[in-house]
């Protein structure tokens, strides 16, 4: 054995870096292992797909915390290094080149990992199922003025991307089987009115269809779609959703389901393993449910709460997240449970899309989404943990 941690931290993202912070927080001295599979220090993704394509942030400043705050807090650095099998019994971690590594304490901040297509032609080299830090940079690397993408998926990362390729001036061409863009979370009104901004800004939407083949021709790929259109373009990115990472969790014997399952301390089916971030099946307070988020609120928070808990805190996870999005001019945050298909009631300033739609159950405020309305969640919050109407 290589070496035992007091704590081991898989998974190198922002669930993984809160986790040091809160471990140091109770406990100053504790050995600290942090591995993460891709070789960088642990960064932020949302401005991969919004602020970095607008010149408003630069690729060295996304990054959580640099080198000198991990020695600063004694933490062992395993960047580029895969967990490939958990051994909860023995409580090991053996990596993808054979190490084997001991914990007291474990935290799987493992995250998602993008969604792929199985049609011909979807493992083609150079289409991008954009998820990190490399594929922002090799995307970048070709999106020149004037160039031609598809954008595969109408939710928020693909909905949030061809607004990054069509300010910087690229003809984007944006393909979904729904109706409407974002239609999982935006009600008619707003995904209709938020289509027609994407067409005026000059954006070709082929809504209601999807990709059958991806092949090349020369430089180019060619995508076909169900209703017979073939496009030809420099770049594909395909946008259509993420799978939680469990296959170490399953390794470890681990109860699993839609995410690893822990209960309200962060703590897995089995001891000293605990969960956090993306890849968490976790009871939501204030929803009186178990769910998964997928958002950057609840793993900055969830990943401190649980570095806390392994550090012997024992503090049920209680917070309630709130996530954000930008599509061009038009901006949110949101939190709760946000569906489109539940009730909802807007209070709407149409002459300047800003307004508040309340998501209902049974007459209840579940979740609520600020449209360019800013500094409210707060507010938000109060409303769902009390039930409001
Ligand atoms: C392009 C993009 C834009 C986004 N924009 C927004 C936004 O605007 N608003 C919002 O609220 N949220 C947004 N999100 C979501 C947010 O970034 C995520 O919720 C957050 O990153 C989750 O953090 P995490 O630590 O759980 O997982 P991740 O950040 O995915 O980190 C998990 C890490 O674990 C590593 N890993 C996986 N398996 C292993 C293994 N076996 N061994 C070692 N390492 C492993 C992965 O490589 C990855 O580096 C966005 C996400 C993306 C991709």
């Amino acid at each position: 054995m290589k070496h035992v941690y007091d704590y081991m931290i898989v998974g190198g993202g922002l669930a993984g870096a809160s986790a040091v912070e809160g471990i140091r927080e109770l406990d100053a001295a504790g050995s600290i292992l942090l591995s993460g599979e891709e070789s960088h220090l642990p960064y932020d993704r949302p401005p991969l797909s919004k602020k970095l394509w607008f010149g408003k942030q630069k690729v060295e400043d996304i990054f959580l915390h640099d080198r000198a705050f991990y020695d600063t807090h004694a933490v062992t650095l395993a960047m580029g290094t895969t967990a490939a099998q958990l051994d909860s019994g023995k409580k090991t971690i053996t990596t993808a080149n054979g190490e084997t590594y001991g914990y007291g304490k474990l935290l799987l901040a493992t995250g998602c990992k993008a969604r792929t297509l199985d049609i011909p032609g979807s493992d083609l080299e150079g289409i991008c199922y954009f998820r990190n830090l490399d594929d922002y940079l090799r995307t970048r690397g070709v999106a020149a003025e004037g160039k031609s993408a598809v954008v595969i998926g109408g939710g928020f990362i693909g909905s949030e991307l061809v607004a990054a390729l069509n300010i910087n001036k690229l003809h984007v061409t944006m393909i979904f089987p729904g109706a409407l863009l974002c239609d999982r979370v935006l009600p008619d009104y707003l995904g209709r009115a938020m289509q027609q901004r994407y067409q005026e800004k000059g954006v070709r939407i082929l809504a209601g269809d999807k990709p059958v083949s991806f092949s090349r021709n020369g430089t180019q790929f060619i995508t076909r779609t169900g209703k017979g259109e073939t496009i030809a373009s420099d770049i594909v990115i395909v946008g259509v959703g993420v799978i939680p990472e469990m296959e170490l969790a399953k390794s470890g014997g681990l109860e699993v389901g839609n995410g690893i399952v822990v209960n309200e301390y962060l703590e897995t089916s089995r001891p000293d393993i605990y969960a956090a971030g993306d890849n968490a099946f976790f009871p939501y307070r204030a929803l009186g449910q178990s769910m998964r988020i997928e958002h950057w609120d609840n793993a900055l928070n969830q990943g401190k709460w649980a570095g806390r808990n392994m550090a012997g805190a024992h503090e049920p996870y209680t917070y309630q997240p709130y996530f954000f999005s930008d599509l061009f001019e038009f901006g949110y945050e949101a939190t709760g449970e946000v569906d489109a298909k539940m009730e909802t009631y807007a209070d709407w300033q149409k002459e300047n899309d800003t307004g508040v739609i309340y998501y209902l159950r049974d007459g209840k405020v579940r979740g609520v989404m600020m449209c360019n309305v800013w500094d409210k969640v707060e507010t938000a919050r109060e409303l769902i943990k009390n039930g409001g109407r």
